[in-house]
Formats: structure tokens, sequence, C-alpha cells
């Protein structure tokens, strides 16, 4: 039975019960792994449980008492979460230590040092810690190495290398791996089992009940490479419509750069203004295109055709050189970093599409 629901991430659940147990819960941690597999719900959930008025054996809270039901709420005075904002490259600074005018007498760092408002402790979760900027992080640190009476400090990033080495160095490290096709698929079945049940309470003649389509769940859960973010986005119908038709773009010769653009860009468009579902969609779109040509290479190199026919097809189609598929390749790669260091992403994508086309330039003259 997963803890608390959370599938796939049973070793990191032992690891803090065993520590629980033996009374050694650390004071900072800093959890790493790849976007969209739970780390952040891990981290809330075991907020939940350490601030739990009666926690049962195992770390589990009772989900009843005064301090569950508002950390369920997201209303818990002593659980502080602070994450970039949208519109900003890193966190910013007054998020830790208040702005100008207040300096020390608000922020995170200042708010841990308070008495915890209804238990004996307080967590702290800073999410998006791969963007914490050289100041923010110089602030953080005498926090990290003494935090306050029985806090509990959870950083979340994505891979350890974007920490910066004295944030390293402080925390102890819990790696999250990425989600096996199973639980990603149980998963799955089940949001959409709660979300019919939503749909029927909200609708009365809903009385149709559509089978899951399973296959397509379990198809969506092994292309997700562990991410159930990205299994979620690959069950949008309009995603999975335009990722037919990038193969086709990425094909195409000559190559036409400004269509791509225009493509990708009515894709962003119709996800909406919110920043993260944006870039979501655009690293899907990238993650797809570095398959491709990642296909192609292996097609090309080791005469290896690829086993997905669909894709051999377009591969067999393409005329492209193994060189120019290394050149897009490592562009796409580039690309797919600049939109996870949050750059702008009509730039990256014109930046992007027009750097495809240089290939067939390069090789006319
Ligand atoms: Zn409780």
């Amino acid at each position: 039975m997963a803890w608390q629901g959370i599938e796939g991430h049973d070793a990191v659940v032992e690891r803090f019960v065993a520590a629980q147990a033996r009374g050694r819960i650390a004071g900072t941690y800093l959890f790493i792994g790849p976007p969209g597999i739970g780390k952040s719900t891990f981290a809330h959930t075991l907020a939940r449980s350490l601030l739990c008025q009666s926690m049962g054996e195992g770390l589990v809270p009772c989900n009843v008492c005064r301090s569950c039901v508002q950390a369920k709420a997201g209303s818990h005075p002593d659980i502080d979460t602070v994450s970039k904002p949208d519109d900003r490259a890193t966190i910013p600074l007054e998020f830790f230590i208040g702005d100008s005018d207040h300096r020390m007498r608000e922020g995170l760092c200042w708010r841990l040092l308070l008495r915890p408002a209804m238990g004996s402790r307080k967590v702290a979760i800073i999410l998006d810690a791969d963007h914490l900027a050289d100041e923010a992080a110089n602030c953080l640190l005498k926090t990290l190495e003494e935090p306050p009476d029985n806090a509990v400090i959870v950083l979340v990033g994505t891979a350890l290398e974007r920490q910066l080495p004295t944030i390293r160095s402080r925390c102890q490290i819990v790696r999250f791996r990425p989600l096996a096709s199973e639980s990603i698929f149980s998963i799955l079945k089940r949001e959409m089992a709660s979300q019919r049940d939503r749909d029927q309470l909200d609708n009365d003649d809903a009385q149709k009940k559509e089978p899951d389509n399973d296959s397509l769940l379990w198809a969506c859960a092994q292309g997700s490479g562990g991410s159930l973010e990205r299994a979620r986005l690959l069950l949008d119908p309009m995603l999975t419509e335009f990722r037919g038709r990038l193969t086709a773009l990425l094909s195409h010769r000559p190559m036409h750069g400004v269509a791509l653009a225009d493509e990708t860009k009515l894709l962003l468009d119709a996800a909406g203004k919110e920043a993260p579902i944006r870039r979501a969609r655009l690293r899907i779109v990238l993650e797809s295109a570095i398959d491709f040509f990642r296909a192609a290479l292996r097609d090309d190199l080791a005469g290896e055709p690829s086993c997905d026919p669909a894709l051999a097809l377009l591969i067999n189609a393409w005329a492209g050189s193994a060189g120019e598929a290394v050149v897009s390749l490592r562009h796409t790669l580039d690309a797919l970093d600049a939109v996870n260091r949050n750059a702008n992403l009509t730039i990256v994508v014109d930046a992007w599409t027009a750097l495809l086309e240089q290939p067939r330039l390069a090789q006319t003259t």
C-alpha cells in the first residue's frame, strides 16, 4: 500500500520512516529528481505528517486533527512554501529576508525564527531550488547550517548540478527516481475515474459512462519518461496531433523553419497564458524532436531501423544526413536547456526553428 497515496517512491518513504523512528529527522533536505514525478507532493505530505498532532507509526498522519486539516487545505501556519514566480528568472531575495524596508523583519528566514503557531516545529518548503540566485542562496546558508529548533527545511530541485555547492554541502540529498510506467498508468486511471465521478455529479445527463482507453493510457505512461506531468500532457489530444505534425515538419525538405515556429507558437497559445503550462508544452515538443533526431541518427549510423513503424516511415522520408541530425539534435538540446532555465519561450522557438534551417544552408554552400 502506497504511503499516503504516493506511488513509486517507497525507498524514500522508508528512509523517512526509519529516520523518524530513530528521532533523526534532519534539519535540511534537498530533494532531487526530474520534473513531474511528485517531489513537491511528497514534500507537502511529509510536512503534514511531521506536524500531525497524533501521528501514527510509520509517519502516518491522522488526517483529522486541526493540523492535518489545515495542512490539507494549504493554510497551515507552520508550513511555509516559497517558489519562483512565473515572471521571474530566480526566487526573489525578499522572499527569504524581506524587502529593503523590512530586512530580516519579513521573509522565510525570519518567519522560521518565530515560535511555531500550532505544534512544536515548522516546515519550510523551497520549490524551484534550481533557480536560487547567489545572493538569495547566501542569505539562506546560515539558516540551512543551523535550522531553528526542530525546523525542517526541504529544498526541491531537478538536478544536483543545478544546485550551488554551498547549498548542496549543507543538505541531506534525497534522490527521487522517475516513476515506473505501471505507477503512472495506475495514477492516470485513478485520475480519470475521479474526473468522471465529478463530471457525473456536475451533469445529470452524463449517464453514458465512457470506458477508459487503457491502451491510450498505457502508451502515454510508457512515453512519459517516468514523469506524471508529461504523461498528463501526452493525454491531451491537441498535443498528440501536433506531435504527428512535428515529425512531418522535421522530415520535410526543404525544412520550413517559419512554418514550424508558427505552428509551435499556436500550440503554446492554445494552452492559455499560464507560463508553467506553456513551458511544459514546449518541453514536450522539444523532447519529441530530440527523440526524432536520435532515432534518425541511430537509423543512419547503425543501420538499425526504428522500432516505431510510424517513426521509421518518416525517418525513411527524411533526406537529411547524419551530420545534419547531429547538429539539429544539438540545437534542440540547447533549446530545451533554455526552456528549463526559464528563457522567454517566443525567443526560444524563433531561435530554435531558425537554427534547424541552417544545416541545409550550410550544406548548399
Ligand atoms: Zn493529524
